[in-house]
């Protein structure tokens, strides 16, 4: 069984720095973490892993992520706490992507690794929020795709059953394998690195790509390839203060009436 993880290097703290000229966060590395709901995807691809290869399965757990060449720091880590290797898409090409064009260069990762039996994602990534990437990745591959998954309950070679959160409140969904799943946040809790693990991270094996090297279309990838930009990311100005309507219902109408037409909107 194959399952491969993505994971995404996220900024560590919210000061975040956006580059004036594209608009997309200055991603310096020094940094940067395992997006918080990745590092639950990786734990629920490691259980698998235990249970099938407790039955005598052969599991492989692959993380992938499209970033710096610092995420390789972050892929070994990954592989300390129990993956078994990594793929890194790494070319100035890649830089400004949208979901779009990010959807379509791990879909490219993905197919140089070989068909999956699953795709866990997180939920979304906590820069950028879209919550875009699961589903597409879904949609270019042309399988099945469960989002906001909270708990798995079970996978085998065949399907995998598990409960998600949906508005109306949780569900019970089965799916067909290969199928790509999002998580949650509280799905699980991401182990430990043990002792051994961090040794083998150190000579594990990280495949290192650009764009010719996984055979992308370079007109389909980062900013080149991205339909929509981000115009403009900033921390909103707090107002301080705020206006307390009193009167009856109609006499408090009105008064927002006056409010918001005196804000020129
Ligand atoms: P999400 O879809 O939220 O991430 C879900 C999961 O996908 C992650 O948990 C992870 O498992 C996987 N994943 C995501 N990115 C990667 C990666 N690089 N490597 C490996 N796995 C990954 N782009 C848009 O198209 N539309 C927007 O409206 C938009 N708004 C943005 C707003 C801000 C403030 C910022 C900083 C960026 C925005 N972007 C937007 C760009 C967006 O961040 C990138 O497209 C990014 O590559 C993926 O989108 P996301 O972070 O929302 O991922």
């Amino acid at each position: 069984m194959r399952i491969i993880v993505c994971v995404k290097a996220v900024p560590s703290t919210t000061e975040v720095k956006m580059d004036p000229v594209t608009n997309t966060i200055v991603r310096d590395g020094a940094q940067s973490v395992v997006n918080p709901f990745d590092s639950t995807a990786l734990e629920l691809a490691l259980r698998i892993k235990d249970e099938r290869e407790a039955l005598g399965d052969d599991v492989r757990v692959t993380v992938l992520s499209m970033g710096i060449p610092d995420t390789e720091r972050l892929l070994r880590d990954c592989i300390a706490r129990g993956a078994d290797d990594g793929l890194l898409l790494s070319d100035r090409a890649f830089a400004g992507a949208d979901t779009l064009a990010t959807s379509y260069a791990l879909s490219c990762g993905i197919r140089h690794l070989g068909r999956p039996d699953v795709v866990i994602c997180g939920k979304m990534a906590v820069d950028g929020d879209t919550a875009q990437i699961g589903p597409e990745i879904a949609g270019v591959l042309d399988v099945p795709c469960i989002a906001d998954v909270r708990e798995l309950l079970a996978c085998d070679g065949n399907c995998l059953r598990v409960r998600r959160g949906t508005d109306a409140g949780i569900e019970l969904v089965e799916a067909p394998l290969p199928a790509v799943i999002t998580v949650a946040k509280d799905a699980a809790q991401l182990r430990m690195p043990a002792i051994c693990g961090v040794r083998a991270s150190l000579a594990a094996p990280v495949e290192v790509l650009d764009v010719a090297g996984v055979g992308a279309d370079p007109a389909r990838c980062g900013l080149a390839g991205s339909p929509t930009q981000v115009v403009r990311s900033f921390v909103p100005e707090r107002s301080s203060g705020g206006a307390w309507l009193e009167g009856s219902p109609a006499q408090q109408a009105e008064q927002l009436v006056e409010l918001v037409e005196g804000m020129g909107l």
